[in-house]
């Protein structure tokens, strides 16, 4: 069985991926929630960069498959695969990667339904194990994963993205307190050794 790694990265979103090129990392990982005006948007979707590879095409294509089978969800569009983001958003931290690379937006904050299963462990356990799984099967000889954590870890910068949607009297939860959980998970699902910190600041 392959051995995996896994880091953190923080600070801003290019040096992010300057230092997982640096410490040769095998695939790259920003991870977000999408949220909306609308509360029924309700599709899964992966942004890959505007200059991804076939290999990060691919990987984002099964893992919204994935998605879209555990929860009931469409794929948005044709196969769940946003190149270049919606707008260009998201594309810049990805694109300076130098190993494949996506950013996901399994579900919508802004959606209750979604919400529910972004507040629940199992949700989000579910959701590890699905990435996790998506880098087993894509990058199966094992190495240095990167997880960026979108919004949290910016220099001087409380963002912590989308507020979750929340039926009354829950908690207030914010969009990276939910992708820090499900990248924390995923990591111990892939890690044999303990993590390293290459380059955190918090
Ligand atoms: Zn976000």
């Amino acid at each position: 069985m392959s051995t995996y790694r896994v880091n953190f990265y923080t600070g801003a979103y290019r040096d992010r991926q300057q230092q997982a090129n640096e410490d040769r990392a095998v695939c790259f990982v920003a991870h977000h929630l999408n949220a909306a005006d609308d509360p029924s948007a309700d599709y899964t979707l992966c942004v890959v960069g505007l200059n991804a590879g076939p290999i990060s095409r691919a990987w984002a294509q099964s893992y919204t498959a994935e998605v879209a089978g555990a929860f009931g969800v469409r794929q948005w569009g044709d196969d769940g695969v946003c190149v270049g983001g919606m707008n260009g958003r998201g594309n810049s931290q990805i694109y300076y990667t130098r190993m494949p690379a996506i950013l996901p937006e399994p579900l919508f904050c802004s959606n209750p339904e979604h919400a529910a299963i972004i507040r629940s462990e199992t949700g989000r356990q579910r959701l590890a194990e699905i990435l996790a799984a998506s880098i087993r099967q894509f990058f199966p000889d094992g190495g240095l994963v990167a997880f960026s954590i979108g919004h949290r870890g910016k220099p001087n910068s409380n963002d912590a993205g989308a507020l979750i949607f929340a039926q009354p009297g829950e908690p207030v939860m914010y969009e990276a307190d939910a992708t820090e959980d499900i990248l924390r998970r995923a990591a111990n699902l892939l890690k044999i050794f303990p993590e390293v910190q290459a380059n955190g600041t918090n």
